[in-house]
């Protein structure tokens, strides 16, 4: 019935990408600026480079483990402070850039209704910026942190599905869209203090029987990343099914 509903309600990015030659015109989809193709990072991205460079925040040391920023001397793949003392259960983080200034913006610009198309234009960037570690993770499938059935029956599209969508294609893997699945509705992980986060999460998801998640490497794809809860809830299920590692991905870090 989900499923069913699922089709005839959402708008996919193959959806979008039929007929947007057609309807949109050559321009940035954040800034509306004129777009000129060759100089965009990959042929999908519809981002001018301006923007481009604001959203990803090339070159800067992160935290392999969580996708913190983290002081210039820290060797390449290795785990920030926090990181030591805690025990997430995925193996790395990859994102695009900070959620702060322009790149926040676009995000929360990108879960509204009719911004399909800046959600695959985020999407392609983080591929584009991120092909090499989205490579090494050595994955065998993509899927991402799902709603509640009664949120997508309202929201036209979600931002984490296009983006894994978008992953999928690039990598050239299977898009697991109903692997894994939200229980019951939760609050909004930002919204509430850090003390009730883990509550709010407890036992939120589940993996649908789907045999061959077991023995395989997951791509766990979600917009934001705020403490890593969300994903790390994720992963329990994932694991507990039977997936041998788990790997994130995301648009953008909370600092
Ligand atoms: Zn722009
Ligand atoms: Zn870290």
């Amino acid at each position: 019935m989900h499923r069913f509903l699922h089709q005839i309600q959402r708008a996919t990015v193959s959806s979008w990408e039929a007929v947007a030659g057609l309807v949109y015109p050559e321009v940035c989809v954040f800034c509306t600026s004129d777009l000129c193709q060759a100089t965009a990072r990959s042929p999908g991205v519809r981002l001018c480079r301006d923007c481009e460079a604001k959203f990803a925040d090339e070159g800067a040391a992160v935290c392999f483990a969580c996708g913190a920023a983290v002081g210039p001397n820290l060797p390449a793949q290795s785990e920030c402070l926090e990181c030591r003392t805690r025990d997430f259960r995925f193996q790395q983080v990859i994102r695009l850039g900070l959620y702060e200034d322009e790149l926040r913006t676009a995000v929360i610009r990108g879960k509204s209704p009719g911004a399909l198309p800046l959600s695959a234009a985020l999407g392609e960037l983080l591929y584009g910026m991120q092909a090499e570690r989205l490579r090494d993770a050595n994955v065998d499938l993509v899927t991402f942190v799902p709603q509640h059935w009664g949120k997508r029956l309202v929201q036209h599209h979600h931002q984490a599905e296009t983006v894994a969508e978008i992953l999928a294609k690039r990598l050239r893997l299977p898009l697991a869209r109903w692997l894994l699945v939200k229980k019951r509705h939760t609050r909004d992980q930002s919204d509430l203090p850090r003390s009730e986060r883990l509550k709010n999460l407890t036992a939120a998801f589940g993996v649908r029987r789907w045999p061959r998640v077991r023995g395989r490497n997951v791509l766990l794809v979600d917009d934001i990343l705020t403490t890593g809860s969300t994903a790390n809830e994720c992963t329990k299920a994932l694991r507990a099914a039977g997936a041998k590692a788990v790997a994130v991905a995301v648009i953008a870090r909370v600092p």
